[in-house]
């Protein structure tokens, strides 16, 4: 089997590269990812899969039938990009200006595809179905949530997960596992403190936002320093911090927002609880009033052990036994595929695309992120021997 995956991935190639640069050049942002989820349905359709459109709005879920019966395996793939100006100089560069594929969910899409284009000519060989999800707005906007709230899970019913992200620091060819926490749950708080405002030179009858804004700003640098775990990761960021209007005025507010990050769902109920202790301390203390609106964003991307192993080995099939690296340490971004785990049990991999004799050295993000195209079909072949191995072993 395997070595038909692979056969059928080196046939697919250069097919995979310009349907990526395809993609890359025309980049769409958060849910508005229409014509990216045209050329996906497309596709599918050519393959003989069973397409449902407009999923949590332009999702799109490709279902193929094995010819024999089992399990539903989900791979997901995601298909916005970034809102900013690509500054490579690439013949397939962005041509939607302040859009730009920096996430890689170009490259994710394009494997996924790649995957659907293997699997399609093994249905004899599959027991159960493979569920190909594509969804629009993993940067912001929940587009996993959306399309899970919109039946993605169901009909047929999803037994397990895997998704799979671009990975600027694993070298190109191999790939990334991590079993537990892997990713942060990135979520936002707003706090508006109210104080009377006044001038400069009398701040005995006002009450000083500012002061008390930098007080709470020093505090709640202390909940990851004195209340969580040492040993337990943690991020507090005040992102923005605005207030006043001139030099010798108190103004009548402050408006702070900032970032917190977490791995555990534990900690994650647990810190906005500690925040706002600490806020309500200092602010009335001081004889200010404030308003506190914590949002909740992704949950933690915690990895499937049982998953986490079956990618382990599909991987060292395809790749061989040193294509497959441990992650030592989870990262605090976040990511949307969090939302499947919470449903079934799920893993996220890393495809390593770090390749310095390319030029493929920049971070995500980066204006001048780019991939080593030399991957995906590689990634294509892991995620279809992954079904072969969930759905048949
Ligand atoms: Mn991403």
């Amino acid at each position: 089997m395997k070595t038909k995956i692979l056969k059928k991935a080196e046939e697919i190639k250069n097919e995979l590269i310009s349907i990526r640069r395809d993609i890359h050049a025309h980049p769409e942002v958060g849910l508005q990812v229409e014509r990216t989820a045209k050329l996906v349905a497309d596709k599918l359709r050519t393959l003989g899969i069973d397409v449902k459109t407009e999923i949590g709005v332009t999702g799109v879920i490709g279902t193929l039938k094995g010819n024999h019966p089992g399990k539903t395996l989900l791979l997901r793939a995601d298909m916005d990009c970034l809102e900013m100006t690509e500054l490579n100089e690439l013949e397939f560069k962005s041509k939607n200006e302040g859009k730009m594929h920096a996430c890689g969910h170009d490259a994710h899409t394009t494997w996924l595809l790649g995957t659907a284009m293997i699997l399609s000519e093994l249905k004899d060989k599959i027991h159960g179905n493979v569920k190909f999800l594509f969804q629009p707005a993993e940067e912001a906007l929940g587009g996993a949530e959306r399309m899970i709230k919109d039946g993605a899970l169901d009909n047929p019913k999803v037994d397990a997960a895997i998704g799979a992200h671009v990975w600027p620091t694993i070298e190109s060819g191999k790939i990334g596992i991590k079993h537990g926490a892997m990713m942060a749950a990135p979520d936002m708080f707003e706090l508006t403190i109210y104080g009377k405002g006044g001038h400069g030179a009398t701040p005995h009858v006002t009450i000083d936002p500012i002061g008390i804004g930098a007080q709470v700003y020093m505090a709640l640098q202390t909940i990851v320093s004195r209340k969580v775990d040492p040993v337990e990761p943690a991020v507090i960021t005040i992102g923005k911090f605005n207030g006043g209007s001139a030099h010798n005025i108190i103004p009548q507010k402050v408006e702070i927002v900032g970032t917190v990050r977490t791995l555990t769902n534990e900690l994650r109920e647990d810190i906005p609880n500690i925040m706002e202790k600490i806020i309500k301390g200092i602010v009335e203390g001081n004889g200010g009033t404030y308003e506190f609106n914590y949002k909740p964003y992704y949950p933690p991307v915690i990895n499937d052990n049982s998953m986490t192993d079956l990618v382990k080995k599909a991987g060292k099939e395809i790749l061989g036994r040193d294509g497959v690296v441990t992650i030592e340490k989870p990262t605090m971004g976040g990511e949307d595929f969090s939302y499947f785990q919470q449903q079934v049990p799920a893993t996220f991999f890393q495809v390593g695309i770090y390749n310095e004799r390319k030029g493929i050295v920049n971070p995500l993000h980066s204006p001048y992120f780019n991939i080593d195209e030399d991957v995906l079909h590689k990634a294509a072949a892991v995620m279809a021997q992954c079904a072969l191995t969930y759905l048949n072993e």
